[in-house]
């Protein structure tokens, strides 16, 4: 295969968790601008009505469905639905997920489970719903959206760390157990992107003092500075096409070299 086709998406059709906005919905643009058939659900008929929109802007050809990730039955309705209406399902990004941020000592655990069914149980179960037509094509790509905290703590993030570790080792053991199948299985893990589930961290005080996080992150970040959802674009379109059918059980980095850097000594 030559080498702008390996990175085509034609013909296939991706499902992207959560991907009304956010980076599910960049990245479900790349995808889309390969060439796949887009499909999404999320949980607001007015968030899918304006999500559809947008994607029509862009030109791309997308499907919306209602349905919460935690919500099995519903999710493998979609599945099916959108199995039938496509003849198949190509690739999953399970990227539908929340932070909530509390100290440890103080972290509510019906908190904690609910970060744990969003960002790890749920797409235990989607990709549970999408193999068995993978398994029955001999193809598919599930790429799991991971994030530094696959790796590494921080305070007042407990159940997002939980998770995202959790979600780190099934995407090893999904392409352990199916990369006989041609299926692989891979994690994009981003660095710190600037979106509305991090705006907290990068917003000034209402008297303009600057956000010590946004300091600490751009001094931390080899790039100096935060990623954009563009940055996941290629990344993203290589662990979907057959660029990467090689490739399996492997987390992505896409955060400016944050975790390869030790970190400045304080002046
Ligand atoms: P975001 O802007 O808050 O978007 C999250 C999306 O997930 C929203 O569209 C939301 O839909 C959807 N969602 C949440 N819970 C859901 C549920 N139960 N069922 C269906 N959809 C649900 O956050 P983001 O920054 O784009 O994050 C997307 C993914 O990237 C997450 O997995 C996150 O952990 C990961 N990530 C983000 C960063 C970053 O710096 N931004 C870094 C590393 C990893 P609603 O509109 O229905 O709420």
């Amino acid at each position: 295969m030559r080498s702008p086709e390996m990175f085509s998406l034609q013909g296939k059709t991706a499902l992207v968790t959560g991907a009304a906005g956010g980076i599910g919905f960049d990245m479900a643009v790349a995808l889309g601008e390969a060439g796949a058939k887009i499909a999404f659900n999320c949980r607001n008929e007015e968030h899918m009505k304006n999500a559809l929109a947008k994607y029509a802007e862009y030109g791309i050809s997308a499907e919306g469905y209602i349905g919460d990730v935690t919500d099995e039955a519903r999710m493998i309705e979609i599945v099916h639905e959108i199995e039938e209406k496509n003849g198949g399902l190509d690739i999953l990004v399970n990227n539908a997920g929340i932070q909530r941020r509390y100290p440890m000592t103080e972290f509510p655990t019906e908190v904690y489970r609910e970060v744990i069914d969003i960002d790890l149980i749920a797409p235990f179960m989607i990709a549970k719903a999408v193999l068995p037509g993978m398994i029955e094509r001999r193809s598919g790509k599930i790429i799991n959206v991971c994030s530094m905290q696959t790796q590494v703590g921080r305070e007042t993030i407990a159940a997002y760390a939980s998770a995202k570790g959790g979600l780190g080792m099934l995407t090893k053991n999904i392409a352990s157990e199916f990369g006989k199948y041609n299926i692989q299985c891979n994690g994009i893990g981003p660095g710190y992107i600037a979106t509305d589930m991090t705006s907290a961290l990068r917003e000034p005080a209402p008297d303009g003092t600057p956000n010590p996080f946004n300091e600490f992150i751009c001094a931390r970040t080899p790039a100096a500075r935060w990623g954009l959802p563009d940055d996941l674009k290629g990344p993203i379109v290589f662990l979907a096409s057959p660029a990467s059918d090689f490739v399996n059980g492997h987390i992505l980095y896409v955060d400016g070299g944050i975790l390869a850097y030790f970190g400045k000594v304080p002046s």
